[in-house]
């Protein structure tokens, strides 16, 4: 998983989840059209709002797991995917924030794409008059930051390997999908990458 808190962004692995453990057993969240609500980060439910939404009646259960929680009267396979039963339309354009600026930017230096000790740089410094938008704002490791400081991108000689917009949900998707997760329940397989094993 990452964190979106700090400015350095890190990739922590995580350690193997213990499926007789309810607190592992999260479900896959898939729109009512069978795809993943995200592909990254990935859209799970804890096994507890899980359940909350199959007795509201708002997901369809489409997989278990083998493990089983227990109240005083009676007991839940908990479910492993379940989709919605009403379709949720993407919005249009993505949130701007940290995750998703690294996410457009496939987690790597817009300079010399390092995938690690991400930060952000400004291509027009902000002293410069430089904004905080998605047209001006790339990810980028620290020494290039460093290297840049507050120049512009032709006086330093750092142009952005791709110039920065804003991009599309179904971009961010895309990327996304890039990114497996570090365990992924056999039963989520065929939700995330049934279209990928088509390709020829
Ligand atoms: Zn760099």
């Amino acid at each position: 998983m990452h964190r979106t808190g700090s400015e350095a962004i890190e990739f922590v692995e995580a350690a193997p989840p213990d499926f007789r453990n309810p607190a592992s057993c999260p479900a896959l969240v898939l729109n009512a059209d069978f795809r993943p609500l995200s592909y990254y980060p990935l859209s799970l439910w804890s096994w507890q709002d899980t359940l909350k939404a199959v007795v509201l009646d708002r997901v369809n259960i489409v997989s278990h797991y083998d493990t089983v929680v227990h109240s005083p009267s009676t007991e839940f396979v908990l479910p492993s995917v379940v989709s919605l039963k009403t379709y949720v339309k993407p919005p249009r354009h993505p949130a701007f924030t940290r995750f998703n600026v690294f996410l457009r930017d496939g987690f790597s230096c817009q300079y010399c794409g390092a995938p690690r000790d991400l930060t952000f740089d400004h291509v027009i410094p902000r002293r410069a008059g430089g904004r905080t938008t998605w047209e001006n704002v790339v990810a980028a490791c620290s020494p290039c930051n460093l290297r840049k400081g507050g120049r512009m991108p032709k006086k330093a000689g750092m142009v952005p390997r791709q110039t920065p917009h804003q991009p599309t949900v179904y971009e961010l998707h895309e990327n996304g999908r890039k990114f497996p997760p570090n365990y992924c329940h056999e039963s989520w397989q065929d939700y995330l990458y049934w279209d990928t094993e088509l390709e020829p």
